[in-house]
């Protein structure tokens, strides 16, 4: 009864903030299988998100209940008098309110207990699941069988509909691309209402839209997922550095080894930068012995900087006897720092939810619910050099207030009609500054002076001529989006007229003004 009371009150709000006709009897109607919510708690968890620095508050939270649910929702949004935005939020770790919809509804696609568990295909290697289902969810699920998808996140608390928006990359995206490319088919909402299923032949334009499309395009209510057998157990190495260009020679030579066979080349290609004096660690992943501290200056960092190379072999336990000798052959090609080689050995699944445990001991000293000013770059090979004495050697300032990820991909492993966008060339860098803001007394750990930074970072980027790509964008005005599709803004906003052509869909991402 309380619950009805607070809907009608909501849907009269909303007809009052944006001036709807729509009769509230209209969407009380709207008879759902899972829950129309306007529980304050429930409408505060929508409004914020990993970022901790936006907070707009929906005026209702759909708990769908299945993919029909979020069809009757949107159509209602379409059809009735002036309509009302709707945002899909998966696991909300957005940095800048992207999942966010002030005056409309989110439909809250994780955490949903009715929708359809996981359903894997042996026989075809595949894995249908719900769009909020979570990485790690997938992986539990296919481990039964003893597969898991080839493509990964570095973070598995992530919904499969939120990466699928941006692309999804890890380690493994030089090889098997981004989770964007092990997509088999959709089930997807567009923003007329309409659930359709999509493959790159059937309703392709859709499914090309929607993978990378930053939820523009429709709802993911379901994707099918490329699975290969999952390994036993992964060698995971750590060399360094103090040369820049002997590390970026490194790893693009290991990318570039993607088609030889799997007993010739890494499975994870990523790396680090080290700009702070002291022991190497960061919070995503404790590594180097506590008892074996490396110091920086023990190891005559070139510009007071150090580049670590990391990557894994994954292998069967069948196979263990074969792995010291691959993995030995492959590190005799490589120029780190003699003496610089960690190593250590885990079971698959271990590896892969790594950022996980970081996440239990930083949530543990309450410094996991700060703001984050994340800034992720997508840099052109050709000019990664002169990134690196821009930032790393310049404005950083031997400070870095988080980890700071670099590794290359291969351009041709993205599928081209996707709608997200890279730089111009056949290889490109992930610079991924993953900083959390403190009050703690340290200027340089203040979300202004790492908000400053990342604005002077962007700045260096445009006045050098660096043609770096935002990957997970965050813009405020048309003119930067359209800046930042470049040449795919026509096709994008084309996309846009046809399948949410009241530009409905999320207007947290701030790039389509709603018509109403
Ligand atoms: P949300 O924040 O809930 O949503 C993001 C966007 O997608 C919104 O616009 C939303 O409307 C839309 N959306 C959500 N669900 C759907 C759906 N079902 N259909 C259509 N649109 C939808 N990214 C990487 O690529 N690699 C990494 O290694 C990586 N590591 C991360 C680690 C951490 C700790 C964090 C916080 C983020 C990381 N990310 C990484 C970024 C992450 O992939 C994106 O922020 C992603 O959008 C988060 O998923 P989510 O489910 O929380 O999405």
């Amino acid at each position: 009864m309380a619950t009805r009371f607070l809907l009608a009150f909501a849907i009269c709000r909303l007809i009052v903030t944006v001036g709807l006709t729509l009769d509230p009897t209209e969407l009380l109607r709207l008879e759902v299988e899972g829950v129309l919510s306007v529980e304050p708690a429930d409408l505060g968890a929508a409004s914020r998100d990993f970022g901790g620095m936006q907070n707009a508050e929906p005026l209702a939270v759909l708990h769908p209940g299945s993919a029909e649910d979020v069809a009757r929702l949107i159509k209602a949004a379409y059809e009735s008098g002036q309509g009302f935005t709707v945002s899909a939020r998966g696991h909300g770790h957005s940095i800048k309110g992207q999942a966010t919809t002030a005056n409309g509804v989110v439909v809250q696609m994780s955490g949903s207990t009715k929708v359809a568990p996981p359903r894997v295909s042996e026989k075809f290697m595949y894995v249908d699941v719900w769009g909020g289902e979570l990485w790690v969810d997938v992986l539990s699920s296919t481990l039964k069988y003893g597969l898991a998808p080839k493509s990964w996140t570095d973070y598995l608390y992530l919904s499969v509909g939120g990466t699928l928006s941006n692309a999804g990359i890890s380690g493994q995206a030089f090889n098997h691309g981004p989770q964007i490319s092990n997509i088999y088919e959709l089930d997807v909402v567009t923003g007329k209402g309409e659930l359709l299923t999509c493959t790159p032949k059937q309703n392709s334009e859709l499914y090309h839209a929607v993978l990378g499309g930053l939820g523009q395009f429709g709802i993911i209510t379901r994707a099918r997922i490329a699975l290969e057998k999952a390994p036993h157990r992964v060698r995971w190495i750590r060399v360094l550095y103090s040369n820049f260009s002997a590390f970026t020679q490194d790893q693009e030579y290991l990318i570039s080894l993607h088609g030889q066979p799997a007993t010739k080349k890494f499975d994870y290609v990523e790396g680090f930068v080290i700009v702070d004096e002291g022991l190497i660690n960061n919070w995503r992943s404790s590594f180097f012995s506590p008892g074996n501290p490396v110091k920086i200056s023990s190891l005559n960092a070139d510009g007071g900087v150090l580049y670590c190379l990391e990557i894994t072999k994954n292998y069967q336990e069948s196979n263990s006897n074969a792995i010291d000798e691959e993995v030995g052959a492959l590190l005799k090609k490589l120029n780190f720092i003699p003496s610089s080689e960690f190593t250590t050995d885990l079971p698959y699944v271990d590896f892969l939810d790594r950022v996980h445990k970081a996440e239990l001991k930083l949530q543990s000293k309450n410094l996991w619910d700060v703001p984050h000013p994340w800034l992720n770059l997508f840099v052109p090979k050709s000019r990664i050099g002169d990134f690196d004495k821009g930032v790393f050697k310049g404005i950083l300032g031997n400070k870095t207030s988080g980890p700071i990820l670099i590794y290359p991909m291969n351009k041709k492993k993205w599928v081209a009609k996707s709608s997200t966008v890279t730089p111009d060339e056949d290889i490109f860098y992930l610079v991924a500054f993953l900083r959390s803001a403190l009050d703690n007394g340290d200027e340089t750990r203040t979300l202004n002076h790492l908000t400053n930074q990342n604005n002077r970072i962007l700045r260096f980027c445009s006045d050098a001529g660096i043609k770096a790509k935002q990957y997970l964008p965050h813009y405020t005005t048309q003119q930067q989006w359209m800046d930042h599709f470049g040449d795919k803004w026509t096709l994008f906003s084309k996309r846009k007229l046809e399948f949410d052509p009241k530009n409905i869909l999320a207007t947290g991402q701030r790039i389509f003004t709603p018509f109403f």
